[in-house]
């Protein structure tokens, strides 16, 4: 008898509040974890991805529904999840979220899928065309060899953006972070010729690393960039991008000078503070191993590079005060800091922080799932040590108002092309900020449209 197709239908959710970091579709990237689910799963299955960064949701036909989620957007996914339920159509959903808290998914979806999803997705599959899917399947951190290239062709063709990623995990223990918890702690590096194949094959001619760190903290990790760069300069692969990295990448002049002539534009640095006090209570132990008067050097060496720097920035540390917050912005605006990233500190489940929060009794808005919604870095869910909540949100919006006012960025964006002499980055880096404006003033001010920003600015985007 000739096998069923299946359908197996992938739904990115969108959190409806739409604030935070997700607001602009220039400042989102395509579902990557869902083209990898989808290139996992059989030829003989259909297999569709319904993006709500760019279609309203409207029911589809299914046999098995899975679902991706942050916590900001966990509500979504479970609201959706439960529309097929009602169907009787199995639904299943990984991702952050689901593998911190896979009690309250079971709640809203048949099965959880925790933790990475390559080693166990076959499971799933294999399970269900057996009709014996189980409610909790446990996946293992697999070395990044041979891993599953997403289906790009799923992904809808309107991403500004194409993304790679080429390592996972941190050895890092940062108070606020749940990479550690979710990837490991060991660095798993892809071989430099699988990377730059799957980055020959992207579609959009701008990329982003998505790595959480592109360059690690050993010489070998520092040496596989400089191959995989290699190996882009040796193609011919005329792209822009921009990556996340460690503080460590502005001492290793090397490394940038190979990323800038690969196509590196920008670089995102998690700073976090200007105060060592508040690095070492956040355990951001490589930023405290550099030092904090070293930092400008860091700046000044990726810029001598053309490349911009991304600077991020937590409001909401355990010692801030007004009186710190606005000296951080005093700060940001007069470092060599091109875009400024200034977010909510926001205690996520499966970070330490969340923990610690949550024994103190200083969530704020506990009324799960509908509060997830709320844990998107631009609301004050906890309460803060020294401040009131109220007095704190009004400090942050402060200095918002001062970070994102139009004159700053454009003196930010003159100061940015003398620094890289590279119009493609300082023109990412002005693109970035008006991001964070928008993200920033919710409903308060004039939101700027960025789309097409990088064209109407009419920037060439490959001079060298
Ligand atoms: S913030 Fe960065 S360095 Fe710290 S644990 Fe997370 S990924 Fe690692």
């Amino acid at each position: 008898m000739k096998k069923k197709r299946f359908k197996l239908l992938l739904i990115n959710p969108l959190n409806l509040r739409r604030i935070g970091l997700i607001r602009d579709r220039e400042s989102i990237y395509p579902p990557m974890s869902l083209g990898i689910i989808a290139a996992l799963t059989p030829p003989d299955w259909d297999v569709e991805i319904l993006d709500e960064n760019f279609e309203r949701f409207e029911y589809k036909e299914a046999d098995l529904v899975g679902f991706t989620a942050l916590t900001s957007s966990i509500y979504r996914a479970y609201e959706l999840a439960s529309i097929y339920r009602e169907n009787k159509v199995p639904t299943v959903i990984g991702g952050i979220h689901a593998s911190m808290l896979p009690d309250e998914a079971l709640q809203y979806v048949d099965t959880v899928v925790k933790g990475e999803a390559e080693s166990i997705w076959p499971k799933v599959i294999e399970d269900f065309e057996k009709n014996r899917l189980e409610s909790l399947y446990e996946g293992k951190l697999l070395p990044m060899v041979e891993s599953p290239k997403p289906r790009i062709d799923l992904y809808n063709p309107g991403y500004a953006f194409g993304s790679i990623q080429t390592t996972r995990g941190c050895p890092n223990l940062c108070d606020f972070c749940s990479v550690h918890t979710f990837n490991g702690r060991a660095y798993r590096p892809r071989p430099v010729q699988e990377v730059i194949d799957e980055y020959s094959k992207i579609p959009q001619k701008r990329v982003y690393f998505v790595d959480d760190n592109l360059i690690g903290y050993s010489k070998k990790s520092a040496q596989r960039i400089i191959e995989i760069c290699k190996g882009i300069i040796d193609r011919g692969i005329k792209k822009d991008w921009f990556c996340s990295a460690s503080m460590n990448i502005g001492q290793n002049e090397e490394v940038l000078e190979y990323m800038a002539k690969a196509g590196c534009r920008m670089i995102f640095l998690g700073i976090e503070s200007e105060l060592i006090d508040q690095l070492q209570a956040a355990n951001k132990s490589t930023n405290i191993r550099i030092g904090i008067d070293n930092f400008q050097k860091i700046y000044d060496a990726i810029h001598k590079h053309h490349i911009a720097v991304l600077g991020a920035f937590i409001f909401g540390l355990d010692t801030d005060t007004a009186d710190s917050i606005r000296k951080r912005t005093d700060y940001i605006l007069s470092a060599d800091i091109d875009a400024m990233q200034t977010t909510i500190l926001t205690p996520l489940p499966g970070t330490l922080l969340y923990n610690r929060f949550k024994k103190e009794g200083r969530l704020l808005f506990t009324n799960y799932p509908e509060d997830w919604q709320r844990y998107s870095f631009a609301e004050v869910v906890y309460k803060p040590k020294l401040m009131e909540a109220d007095a704190f949100e009004s400090v942050v919006k402060e200095s918002w108002t001062r970070l994102y006012d139009d004159k700053t960025l454009k003196r930010k964006i003159i100061k940015t092309l003398k620094a890289t002499r590279n119009p493609t980055a300082a023109t990412w880096a002005y693109a970035s900020n008006l991001q964070y404006h928008n993200l920033t003033f919710e409903g308060e001010r004039q939101r700027i449209d960025i789309r097409d920003i990088f064209n109407q600015l009419t920037i060439p985007i490959h001079e060298k």
